[in-house]
C-alpha cells in the first residue's frame, strides 16, 4: 500500500494553487483511512450515510467528514451532529430539510450546490439556472442553519479532454457570477469543488480549489452491489 505516498504527491501537486485534497475513502477500511489520517490528511468524503456512520464513530474525531453521495432527507439526523460540509446538496427540499435537521441540533451545516454540468442523464444536481433562482429566493435567504460555501460539480465520464474543460469552465463562469454577490450570512462562497481521479489535472487548470480524489489514494475500489 503507498497510501501514505500518493497523498504527500498529490499535496505537493495542489500546494501551489491552493487546492484543497478531500480523500474519497468510499468503500475503503478503516485501516486504509488510518494510514491516510496518519500521513496528515484530515478530510475525508463518503457517499453513503450508513457508512459513513460506522467510520465516523471508528475513527478519530478531529477527521473532518464531507458527504458527497445523493443524500435522502430521512437519513440527515445520522450525520447532521458531525458533518463538516455536505457538497451534494441538489434539490431545495434538501437544504430545507438540512436547515431543519441543523437547527434541532444547533448547528450550521456548510453546504454546496451541487450543479449539473455533465453531459449523462444520471447525475443529480442543480441546473445553473435551478442554483441561481434557489440562491436568490426568500425562502433561502430566511435559512439560517445552513451556508452555501460554494459549488460542486462533475463532468461526464469521457476521454474527450476538450469536453471535460468546457464542462468544468461553464461551472468556473457561473462561480465567478456568484461571487459578484454580497457576501451574508448564509451566503460565503470559498469553495469551487472539481476534479476526481481522472480529471483533477483538468479541473485544476479550469479554477479548481477542492478536489475530491478517491482511486489515485487508496486504488481501485471494490464494486458494490
Ligand atoms: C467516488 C467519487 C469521487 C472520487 O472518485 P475517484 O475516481 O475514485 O477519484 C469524487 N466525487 C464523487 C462525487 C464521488 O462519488
Amino acid at each position: 500500500m503507498h497510501i501514505s505516498e500518493n497523498i504527500a504527491a498529490l499535496k505537493k501537486e495542489l500546494a501551489p494553487v491552493k487546492a484543497t485534497l478531500v480523500a474519497v475513502s468510499k468503500s475503503h477500511t478503516n485501516e486504509m483511512i488510518l494510514e491516510a489520517y496518519k500521513s496528515g490528511q484530515k478530510i475525508f468524503a463518503e457517499n453513503y450515510v450508513q457508512e459513513l456512520e460506522v467510520k465516523q464513530k471508528a475513527l478519530p474525531k478531529d477527521i473532518e467528514w464531507h458527504f458527497i453521495g445523493h443524500l435522502q432527507s430521512n437519513k440527515l439526523k445520522q450525520i447532521i451532529p458531525f458533518i463538516t460540509l455536505i457538497q451534494s446538496v441538489d434539490s431545495l427540499k434538501l437544504l430545507r430539510d438540512i436547515n431543519k435537521e441543523a437547527a434541532k441540533n444547533n448547528r450550521v451545516i456548510n453546504c454546496l450546490l451541487q450543479v449539473f454540468i455533465a453531459e449523462e442523464e444520471t447525475k443529480y444536481g442543480f441546473t445553473i439556472e435551478e442554483a441561481d433562482s434557489l440562491l436568490n429566493s426568500d425562502e433561502f435567504m430566511a435559512m439560517k442553519n445552513v451556508c452555501i460555501t460554494g459549488l460542486m460539480g462533475m463532468a461526464t465520464n469521457t476521454a474527450d479532454e476538450k469536453q471535460i474543460h468546457e464542462e468544468f469552465k461553464t461551472l468556473k463562469d457561473f462561480y465567478e457570477e456568484l461571487n459578484q454577490l454580497p457576501e451574508t450570512k448564509n451566503f460565503v462562497l470559498q469553495t469551487l469543488s472539481m476534479g476526481m481521479s481522472s480529471d483533477y489535472k483538468i479541473a485544476l487548470q479550469e479554477g479548481s480549489n477542492m478536489v475530491r480524489i478517491g482511486s489515485l489514494i487508496f486504488g481501485e475500489r471494490i464494486k458494490k452491489k
